[in-house]
């Protein structure tokens, strides 16, 4: 999808580098990514803003579909401790907030942020969605929203791969759906 100028200011505010303008068509939504969230994952069921509290699959392809732009940001992240990226993922899921907060300032009401994983806004989360400590900022992640975020990233033109080295730096994604 082609450069748009409006939202590159904005993004330049963020130092966001890496990133890309996607259609949402493009976004790869799985019913397995929503098995690998249910078998698997320790959040499931114990985060208010992961699955199962997050829409059905068919809702979550439906939300998509309303959206004409979007966003996909990249992070590649250096191998940390468990406490080190619990903290990065606070870090930067908030500054997502941040972003969302400021592109629809810029008139796109619609905007909104996936996480680069489970929401790690506070230190512990709850498994109740309508007992977040944040509710105005908790955002879902992509994989929350069952995007294969592998798939996706690749259709995009990232080259990623499961890591099979533990000091191999780790990519992260985000997405911001704008308009
Ligand atoms: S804001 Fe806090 S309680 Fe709410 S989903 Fe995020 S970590 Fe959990």
């Amino acid at each position: 999808m082609e450069p748009y100028p409006p939202l590159e200011t904005i993004l330049q505010r963020y130092a966001f580098t890496d990133f890309r303008w996607l259609d949402p068509a493009d976004l790869v939504v799985a019913e397995w990514v929503r098995m690998k969230c249910r078998f698997g994952c320790p959040h499931y069921g114990r985060a208010a803003a992961c699955p199962p509290n997050t829409p059905e699959v068919e809702a979550c392809r439906r939300f998509f579909a309303e959206y004409a732009r979007g966003l996909i940001v990249h992070f590649e992240v250096p191998p940390l401790s468990d406490e080190a990226r619990h903290a990065w993922s606070a870090r930067t899921n908030r500054t997502l907030v941040d972003l969302e907060r400021d592109v629809f300032l810029a008139g796109y009401p619609r905007a909104f942020a996936l996480f680069t994983d489970a929401c790690h806004l506070c230190e512990t989360c709850v498994p109740e969605r309508t007992a977040c400590r944040e509710p105005a900022s908790a955002r879902p992640s992509a994989t929350g929203m069952a995007v294969d975020v592998f798939g996706t990233a690749r259709r995009l033109g990232y080259a990623i791969d499961v890591l099979t080295e533990p000091a191999a730096p780790a990519n992260y994604f985000a997405f911001l759906m704008v308009d």
